[in-house]
């Protein structure tokens, strides 16, 4: 689906978040930076004019079979997340699933991920357990048919299925996560682009993963991360 950028709002979205998430950086701390730019991530794309075509609903689960791309910043997060608030069964059966699907996952390209439906192993019983700091990707994906996402999860070989999707929504969602991205980027951080199972299994198993992280050093010594920029990167 094309749609037409709306740059004035882009722009002003971007700068922004850059010069807040920057100073946040400086201020608390990278992770307690990333975990602040949440809620506004979370308002943003709640604000968005178009958020009422969403056909995203509780208990509608085709997206959490498709690749979740994270960040280092997200995986060490959502880790502290696991820890605190989930009970000891439910953690387990999470680091239980992580491991498998990184073992499964290990050595494909993205392309190669994109054609396996792999099960998040943060969905339970139809909910995500770990919604409030559920990744960028997850905040970002969003269609306005159920239908196109159903049809992506049948048949993942199928690369022109593209569900529909809302674009100030898209907008809002990739323009914060952006500029989010880009400040850290500027502070010496680690953006590459990792595989969501691999990054969580390569930060259980590597102790100093974070330590190398907060120290801006490359985070995981088994993975090699993609280094993606942001969509608006040039805007
Ligand atoms: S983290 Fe949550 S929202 Fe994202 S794919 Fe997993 S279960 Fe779905």
């Amino acid at each position: 689906m094309e749609i037409d950028i709306d740059i004035p709002f882009v722009r002003g979205l971007i700068a922004e978040e850059h010069a807040r998430a920057r100073d946040e950086i400086r201020d608390v701390g990278v992770v307690r930076a990333y975990e602040n730019s949440r809620e506004r991530h979370d308002s943003r794309i709640a604000a968005a004019p178009d958020i009422g075509t969403l056909a995203c609903r509780s208990g509608c689960t085709w997206c959490c079979h498709f690749s979740v791309d994270v960040r280092a910043v997200e995986a060490f997060s959502i880790l502290d997340f696991v820890e605190r608030s989930l009970p000891d069964e439910e953690k387990a059966r999470v680091y239980s699933e992580i491991r498998a699907n990184s073992t499964a996952l290990d050595g494909m390209d993205e392309i190669e991920r994109m054609r396996r439906n792999v099960k998040c192993p943060f969905l339970s019983q139809g909910r995500c357990s770990i919604y409030a700091a559920r990744p960028q990707t997850c905040r970002n994906y969003h269609a306005t048919d159920a239908a196109g996402c159903e049809a992506s999860y049948q048949d993942p070989d199928n690369f022109d299925i593209d569900p529909e999707f809302a674009p100030m929504v898209y907008q809002a969602g990739a323009a914060h996560v952006d500029a989010f991205t880009r400040a850290m980027r500027e502070a010496g951080y680690d953006t590459n682009v990792y595989e969501l199972n691999c990054a969580l299994a390569a930060a259980l198993s590597e102790p100093r993963s974070r330590e190398r992280f907060e120290s801006k050093l490359p985070p995981f010594q088994q993975l090699t991360g993609d280094d993606v920029c942001g969509d608006f990167d040039e805007i």
